[in-house]
C-alpha cells in the first residue's frame, strides 16, 4: 500500500481507503474479518457516515485491537439515527446526541476528521456554516475531540465556499469519471436519472476542474467516495463509456486528479478489498484507463490532458502530467501560487528543455497539444 498526506492535515493514509457500507448487516466476527482484511492490506483510512449503531460499535471494537495511531478516522457530524433508521439533522440537540452516540459506540478517543454531513445546497451550507452545526464542531475541536473539519457534499459550488471559508480541510467528495462530466448540480438525485447521461460530453466539468486546482492550492484535500459508481463503471452493459472499468482503473483515474488523497470504497468482501488493493502493485498499464475514456461513445475529451502519463517516455525525461498539472493549477488561479512554483522546481527536467520532437503528442489519446503547453509552462515558470 502506498500513502499520501492528506492535504494541510499532515496525516498519512492509504492511497485506497474504505467506507462503512460493507460492514452493514453483518454480525460482529464478520465484520472483524473484514476490518482485519483490509488492515493487513495496508488500509489505514476510514469513513463512517452511517449512524447505525451496530455497525458503530462492530466497527469500533474491531478497531480497538490496533493501536490509536495506526488508523484515520473519519467520521461523520449530523448522521443521526431514529427508529431503526438514518437521518441527517442540523438540530442541536440532536447533532450533539449522534456524536456522543458515536464517541460512545466505536470509543476511537478522538476523530481525525470531523466530517459535516451532506451539506449539497447552498442555503443548507449558509445555515452550517453561520449557525449551531460549525460552532458544535469548532468546539468539539478546541476539546481535542475531533482534529480536523471536513465536509461531504456533491455540489462542486458548495465546496468552493467551502475552501474559501478556510474552516475545512478535508471534502469528501464524489469524484467518478462519469459524474464529473455533469455540471454542478445542488439535486444529488438528478445525477441518477436515466438520461443522466444521454448527452453529449464534453470533457470534465470545467467548474469540477477549477475546484481540484482550488483545493490544491488551499492544501484542501479531496477524498473520494463511490469511485465505482456503485458498480455502474465495472459493468460493460450499464457504463456509459461502453467497455467496463475494472477497480483499479476508477481509483487510477480518481488519483490522478488535484488534491486527491484516498479513494474510499465500499468494499464488503475480502475479495472486494484485494481486487481495490491491487492498485497498488499494479503496472502502468493496469492502472491506465486512457483508452477506455479516449474511446468512449459519448464522450469528447479531446486537448484537455488528464494527466494519464501516456504520453512518456519524453525525449528529454521531462514529466509532462505533472508539468501540464502544474501549469493548469497557475492558470486557473492566474498567478503562480508559491508552491507550485516549488513542486516545479523539484521536478529533475523543466519544460524548456522540450526538443518540440512531438513523439509524446503521437502517443496521447487524448490529442493534447503537449509542445504548445511545454511553451507555455516555460514562460509561466520561467524555465
Ligand atoms: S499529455 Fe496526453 S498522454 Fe500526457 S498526461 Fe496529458 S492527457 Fe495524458
Ligand atoms: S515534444 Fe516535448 S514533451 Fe514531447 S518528447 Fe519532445 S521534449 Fe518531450
Amino acid at each position: 500500500m502506498d500513502y499520501r498526506t492528506l492535504g494541510r492535515t499532515g496525516i498519512r493514509v492509504s492511497e485506497v481507503g474504505m467506507g462503512c457500507e460493507g460492514f452493514e448487516g453483518k454480525d460482529y466476527p464478520e465484520c472483524e474479518r473484514l476490518l482485519d482484511c483490509a488492515m493487513a492490506a495496508g488500509i489505514n483510512f476510514w469513513d463512517l457516515y452511517t449512524s447505525n449503531p451496530q455497525v458503530r460499535k462492530n466497527m469500533g471494537r474491531a478497531l480497538k485491537k490496533y493501536p490509536r495511531d495506526q488508523y484515520v478516522l473519519q467520521a461523520h457530524l449530523c448522521s443521526a439515527w431514529r427508529d431503526g433508521q438514518y437521518f441527517r439533522t442540523r438540530k442541536p440537540d440532536e447533532v450533539k446526541r449522534a456524536f456522543e452516540e458515536l464517541m460512545e459506540y466505536m470509543q476511537p478517543g478522538y476523530l481525525d476528521i470531523g466530517m459535516i454531513h451532506y451539506v449539497d445546497d447552498k442555503n443548507d451550507y449558509e445555515a452550517v456554516m453561520n449557525g449551531t452545526v460549525i460552532h458544535y464542531a469548532e468546539e468539539l475541536k478546541a476539546q481535542g475531540l475531533i482534529r480536523h473539519l471536513g465536509l461531504s457534499t456533491h455540489n462542486p459550488d458548495v465546496a468552493f465556499l467551502a475552501v474559501e471559508s478556510g474552516l475545512i480541510d478535508v471534502f469528501f467528495f464524489k469524484q467518478k469519471t462519469a459524474y464529473e462530466m455533469l455540471p454542478a448540480n445542488e439535486d444529488v438525485n438528478a445525477l441518477f436519472e436515466k438520461d443522466a447521461f444521454d448527452r453529449i460530453y464534453e470533457g470534465i466539468d470545467p467548474k469540477r476542474d477549477r475546484l481540484y486546482r482550488a483545493c490544491q492550492n488551499a492544501g484542501v484535500a479531496i477524498t473520494v467516495m463511490k469511485p465505482f459508481a456503485g458498480g455502474l463503471l465495472l459493468d460493460g452493459k450499464q457504463t456509459p463509456f461502453g467497455r467496463a472499468m475494472t477497480p483499479v482503473q476508477c481509483i487510477s483515474y480518481c488519483l490522478d486528479r488535484p488534491a486527491v488523497a484516498s479513494v474510499l470504497g465500499g468494499m464488503a468482501t475480502a475479495e472486494e478489498i484485494e481486487a481495490a488493493a491491487r492498485y497498488c502493485g499494479a503496472s502502468g498499464d493496469e492502472r491506465d484507463y486512457s483508452e477506455i475514456l479516449a474511446n468512449a461513445p459519448k464522450s469528447s475529451f479531446s486537448g484537455h490532458c488528464m494527466y494519464c502519463g501516456h504520453c512518456a517516455p519524453c525525449a528529454v525525461k521531462i514529466d509532462i502530467a505533472a508539468v501540464n498539472k502544474y501549469l493548469d493549477l497557475a492558470v486557473a488561479q492566474g498567478f503562480v501560487p508559491e508552491t507550485v512554483q516549488n513542486h516545479y522546481e523539484l521536478l529533475e527536467h523543466h519544460a524548456e528543455e522540450c526538443i518540440a520532437c512531438g513523439a509524446c503528442m503521437r502517443n496521447c489519446p487524448f490529442g493534447t497539444d503537449v509542445i504548445r503547453k511545454m511553451k507555455q509552462a516555460a514562460e509561466v515558470f520561467g524555465r
